[in-house]
C-alpha cells in the first residue's frame, strides 16, 4: 500500500497574493489582516477580505509569517520569524520590536528546561504621551502602563 503523498500547503501565486507578499516583505508595522486589506484594496479593487485572510493563513502554514497575539482585539502579523519580543502602545496600537530577553523563571518546576519565552510589553508611545491611554487602564489588569 502506498502512502498518500503529503499534501503541501497550496500556494498558487496570483497578482493579489504577490501584492500581499510585497506589502509584507520587510514590513515592521505588524499589520492586521484588516490593515493589509485597507492598504491594498485600491490597488486590487477586485480583492476580497477573504483573499487577504486566506493568503495570511497559507503563509502561516508555510512558516513565512508569524501571528502575534499581543493585541487583544485582533491578530497582528509579522514577516520577521526570528525570535524577538514586542512592545505595544495601548493608545494607538503601534507595535515595535525588541530583542528577545534572556530570562529564566525564578521558580520553574525542578528539571524544567526552558526552550523559549515570550515577553510582551505594554505602554504608551511618545507620540501618544502618558495620560491619553483611557481605554486601557480599566479594561485589562494584566497590561501594565508606565
Ligand atoms: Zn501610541
Ligand atoms: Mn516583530
Amino acid at each position: 500500500m502506498n502512502k498518500p503523498p503529503k499534501k503541501k500547503p497550496d500556494f498558487r501565486m496570483t497578482p493579489q497574493r504577490a501584492g500581499i507578499l510585497h506589502f509584507l516583505e520587510g514590513n515592521k508595522s505588524h499589520p492586521s489582516a484588516e490593515d493589509i486589506y485597507a492598504r491594498l484594496r485600491r490597488k486590487f479593487p477586485g480583492m476580497s477580505f477573504a483573499t487577504v485572510y486566506n493568503t495570511l493563513q497559507s503563509l502561516l502554514a508555510l512558516g513565512g509569517l508569524t501571528e502575534i497575539k499581543i493585541d487583544g482585539s485582533r491578530a497582528r502579523f509579522d514577516p520577521d520569524c526570528k525570535p524577538h519580543s514586542h512592545l505595544m502602545c495601548v493608545s494607538c496600537g503601534t507595535i515595535a520590536d525588541l530583542p528577545a530577553p534572556k530570562l529564566h523563571p525564578a521558580r520553574a518546576p525542578k528539571g524544567f528546561k526552558v526552550l523559549r519565552c515570550n515577553v510582551e510589553f505594554y505602554g504608551v508611545c511618545r507620540r501618544c504621551a502618558p495620560g491619553t491611554a483611557k481605554k486601557e487602564t480599566s479594561s485589562c489588569q494584566k497590561k501594565k502602563r508606565r
